[in-house]
């Protein structure tokens, strides 16, 4: 499975969202290999916080696919995504999260292991995979109006201007480090395992 062609998809939405002026991500959903739902953040331009590029791709697949909980999906989503739209893609039957960067650091691979008990029961197991076209989900969300806001504030992030006039980020995520075992795009693989809750307990 081509992950690095869907995520593309993935930020053409981010992109979308970015001209909105809302948050520049972006997300896209396959089933069997097919892109069935897409989405973007609209939290400004819908006045609406709940909105996040994740759960309005939800929305579509359940509009669309209600009976595909638990099929071969794939979500796809340019920045890892928050604990609310990862237990609403844990409650839509989404087996494979595939996620370009977690540059702000409130994704959900720090938190995996530590769900609570509710999401450790066996249906909702989940593979994250991330840092997928990392660089590039990096450049998109810190195009958007909201997160230059935050630069602003935020003093481990870094950004300076080239000559041509584009701006040049670093950041403290470390696999934008240059060396060889943390290249760019490295990916990092995640299994939410489903530990003792249900085992010996219950
Ligand atoms: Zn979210």
């Amino acid at each position: 499975m081509d992950h690095k062609m869907f995520m593309s998809e993935a930020l053409q939405e981010a992109a979308k969202a970015r001209d909105s002026n809302d948050w520049a991500i972006g997300c896209i959903i396959t089933l069997d290999g097919e892109v069935v739902a897409r989405g973007r953040n609209r939290v400004f331009s819908a006045h609406n916080r709940l909105l996040h590029a994740e759960t309005e791709a939800i929305r579509e697949l359940q509009e669309k696919h209600f009976d595909s909980k638990g099929k071969n999906l794939v979500l796809y989503t340019t920045l890892e995504p928050c604990p609310m739209c990862f237990g609403a893609i844990l409650l839509a039957g989404v087996r494979t999260i595939v996620a370009g960067t977690n540059l702000d650091q409130s994704g959900v691979s720090a938190t995996i292991d530590t769900l609570p008990e509710f999401f450790m029961q066996p249906h909702f197991k989940t593979t994250l995979i991330t840092g997928v076209l990392a660089t590039e989900c990096e450049k998109m969300w810190l195009s958007g109006t909201p997160a230059k806001s935050v630069m602003k504030r935020n003093i481990k992030i870094n950004y300076a201007t080239d000559a041509d006039g584009i701006q040049i980020y670093t950041s403290p995520v470390q696999h934008l480090e240059p060396d060889a075992e943390n290249t760019p795009n490295s990916q990092k693989e995640y299994t939410h395992s489903l530990k003792s809750a249900f085992s010996s307990e219950h």
